[in-house]
């Protein structure tokens, strides 16, 4: 339970166990008409212990994150799933707003003198909220998948190397898929850093350039490399490379020659 002034006590739910002194708590109401309790805590040094690991990710669409260690988290559509469905209450949604404006535009005809608002349609309110609820449940669905993967690679490794992609760079093309994996990178990001925070570990973050077509093995540039190309040999040293895998050693690569550098 959380007891809250004039409310009283509620019962609370969370995913993790309050540890150190609450400081302040702010009450948040969803589009679906949840509550949330949003807790500022004073909490000790939650450092977890070192691996001595290092490790570069590169991002990319069908596969959402790629490791210098050969792993890929791949990319769900988790609005996929459920895409039907909501699409139904779209289209619930978008004839009971047309009614509604009817049904107001007929009242404000015959000079009523009080014309109901959009808010007392109660069959409008109701498809507003489940087409909320849908959106609500696959943002849900992404950053739970998304704090699975940051937590995974936090407490596996020490040191974590990413690229500072150039988000309008990307939104030129306009695509769905692109534009879902935008807004997952940028949560990936801010995952990873306030995570690295609070456990101890370090994030470095580098400038993109050249990752992807430059030999991890002996450093070889063999020139830009269409988005189709997924797999190269360096005509140099003859190593047979993933595309991906490739771009997160360099990026390890390039993150750990910067620390040098400082
Ligand atoms: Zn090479």
């Amino acid at each position: 339970f959380i007891k809250l002034p004039k409310l009283g006590y509620l019962r609370y739910r969370a995913g993790r166990k309050i540890v150190g002194k609450i400081k302040a708590v702010t009450i948040r109401k969803s589009s679906t008409n949840k509550y949330y309790a949003v807790l500022s805590l004073d909490c000790e040094n939650q450092a977890i212990k070192g691996t001595n690991k290092k490790v570069g990710l590169d991002v990319g669409v069908s596969d959402l994150v790629i490791t210098s260690d050969g792993q890929k988290y791949q990319t769900i559509r988790f609005d996929k799933l459920i895409e039907y469905k909501k699409h139904q209450w779209e289209k619930k949604l978008a004839r009971r707003r047309l009614l509604a404006f009817k049904d107001i535009q007929k009242q404000k005809k015959l000079r009523l003198l009080e014309h109901k608002s959009l808010d007392q349609y109660k069959n409008y309110q109701k498809a507003k909220i489940m087409v909320a609820k849908y959106s609500e449940k696959v943002a849900n669905q992404r950053k739970d998948y998304l704090h699975k993967i940051t937590t995974e690679l936090v407490n596996s490794y020490d040191t974590i190397v990413i690229e500072d992609i150039k988000i309008n760079k990307l939104l030129k093309k306009h695509n769905l898929a692109r534009a879902i994996a935008n807004q997952s990178w940028r949560e990936l990001r801010l995952m990873l850093e306030y995570k690295c925070a609070w456990y101890g570990k370090q994030l470095i973050v580098i400038d993109p350039y050249k990752t992807s077509q430059i030999c991890s093995q002996c450093g070889y540039d063999d020139g830009k490399h269409e988005l189709d190309v997924r797999t190269w040999t360096c005509p140099h040293c003859h190593a047979h490379h993933d595309r991906d895998i490739n771009a997160s050693k360099n990026i390890l690569n390039t993150g750990l020659g910067q620390t040098l550098v400082r």
